[in-house]
Formats: C-alpha cells, sequence, structure tokens
C-alpha cells in the first residue's frame, strides 16, 4: 500500500485534484458516482490509500481493507434507498477481469433490476 499515486485517476479524486461526485467518504475509503454508469445507480468504493489491485494487499491489509469497502457499499445502498431491493459488488481483478483502472475499486451497482448475474 502507498499513500498515494501521482498518475493515478482514484489518487487525484482522493486529493481533490479532479472532480468527482462524491457521494460518502471517511478516513479510511470514498465512493463517488462512476462516470460511465452501467445500472440506474453505479458508484465505486475506494480505499484512500493507493492500493493497485486486489494482487497488491497482503492478507492482513485485505483483512482491513475489504470490510471497509463493504461497510461503504452498506451505507451508500441505505442512503440511495436500494439496500432491501438489492443491489450487486462487483471488484473487476486485473485485466483479463476487466480492470481498466488499477487502484482497487468495489462497483456498487443498483438502483432498479440489473441484467444478468454478474456483468452487464
Ligand atoms: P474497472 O474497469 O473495473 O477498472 O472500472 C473502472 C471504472 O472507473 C469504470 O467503470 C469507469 O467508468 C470508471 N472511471 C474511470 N475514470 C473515472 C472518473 N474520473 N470518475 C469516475 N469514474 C471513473
Amino acid at each position: 500500500m502507498e499513500p498515494s499515486q501521482t498518475d493515478c485517476i482514484f489518487c487525484k479524486i482522493v486529493a481533490g485534484t479532479i472532480p468527482a461526485k462524491i457521494i460518502e467518504q471517511n478516513e479510511h475509503a470514498m465512493a463517488f458516482l462512476d462516470l460511465q454508469p452501467q445500472a440506474p445507480f453505479h458508484g465505486l468504493v475506494i480505499p484512500k490509500m493507493h492500493v493497485a489491485s486486489l494482487n497488491q494487499i497482503t492478507p492482513s491489509e485485505r483483512r482491513l481493507i475489504l470490510p471497509e469497502l463493504y461497510e461503504m457499499a452498506d451505507q451508500v445502498a441505505i442512503k440511495h434507498g436500494f439496500r432491501e431491493d438489492g443491489y450487486r459488488c462487483v471488484i473487476n481483478n486485473q485485466a483479463l477481469a476487466g480492470q481498466s483502472v488499477f487502484h482497487l475499486h468495489l462497483h456498487v451497482l443498483g438502483g432498479g433490476k440489473l441484467k444478468g448475474s454478474f456483468g452487464q
């Protein structure tokens, strides 16, 4: 884990140097709207510290970071009113799985009937 990485777009969002529609944040995590929504609601929950992907965290970091991301996803789902009806959380890990931004992020998709079981 690194505090931030200068060429990382999500670190820039955390630093406030590029804009984003931030919907939730605390000391360790931040949630903001995805620029290209794939569902009626599409948010991203990220750790504020730079972590490139699931592959770059140690087991002890994983035990800290992942619960924080899922906790924030739960808060987002409550705030946006779709927790009870249902929503989907997805982490794309590495390029073949569709990861395009190498700062760990949890997609939170909801706000209506989602297509398929996993992706779009
Ligand atoms: P992934 O393909 O799983 O790495 O997801 C990256 C996501 O980040 C995509 O859904 C993009 O639409 C989204 N994204 C990229 N740049 C931004 C940005 N500046 N603000 C918000 N979402 C972004």
